[in-house]
């Protein structure tokens, strides 16, 4: 079995369908999401249901998702990122809504450990350095953890004589996963923040042990033509161009 990683769409429904097309071309039908399904894009109630069309998923809850439901206060956005949530809000109803209702803030199979943020802090700590990784180790129990939140493709893990060792995950990247504790970001699908507006995914396999970022294309004019008609904030639309 091999699971399609990934996390933070963010209501970006064109990258999420070019994501999905991906994994079913490589015959991936497991599939693993690391939060804010909503959030910033033009399209949660698509994204939402197109997650609940999945067969065999596990998904934990983001930071958007749970202001969305009114368990995060808002203070913690900017404008921009609170006017997406509102209309979200708007947006999710029904079996969609109930299904962002019902996501934990952690989820622990077999394979692995999933949460949005960070083990220690799963709905608010930005994982981006060594010694926060070295804090969070303790954190979980069965490696690898897959996290989200920063929308950077990241690894984590203890390096020689027990420093943190760290890297971005570039396109093609392969981690070996039989060392734990590892902590792997598979970046953005959504709104990725590395230079590269590419959506990012992953692919893990818990038999072979490895896990692989990708990048894959998608029509990001289609989703800004679309958000420019919604009337979103223009620095939404822009930065999808850029990846930042
Ligand atoms: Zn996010």
């Amino acid at each position: 079995m091999r699971y399609g990683v990934f996390s933070d769409v963010h209501g970006n429904y064109e990258a999420l369908r070019a994501v999905l097309a991906f994994y079913k071309k490589n015959g991936v039908e497991d599939f693993v999401c690391c939060g804010d399904i909503v959030g910033y894009g033009p399209q949660p109630l698509e994204c939402a249901e197109a997650l609940l069309g999945l067969k065999s998923l596990t998904a934990v809850l983001g930071n958007h998702d749970a202001a969305l439901l009114g368990r995060l206060e808002m203070k913690w956005f900017n404008a921009s990122a609170a006017w997406a949530i509102e209309f979200s809000r708007r947006r999710l109803t029904g079996r969609a809504l109930d299904f962002l209702a019902r996501l934990p803030e952690r989820a622990v199979t077999g394979d692995f450990t999933l949460v949005h943020g960070s083990p220690r802090k799963p709905l608010t700590e930005y994982l981006l350095s060594g010694s926060q990784f070295a804090d969070n180790a303790k954190a979980f129990e069965v490696s690898p953890c897959f996290i989200g939140h920063s929308h950077m493709p990241l690894y984590f893990r203890e390096g020689e004589k027990g420093v943190p060792e760290t890297d971005f995950l570039r396109p093609a990247s392969r981690v070996a996963t039989a060392k734990g504790p590892l902590i792997l970001n598979p970046g953005s699908v959504g709104q990725p923040r590395d230079g590269d507006p590419r959506a990012a995914c992953g692919i893990y396999d818990p038999q072979k042990k490895v896990f692989e970022l990708y990048r894959v294309f998608y029509d990001v004019g289609a989703t800004q033509k679309l958000m420019g008609e919604l009337k979103m904030p223009p620095i939404l639309a822009e930065r999808l161009s850029f990846g930042f």
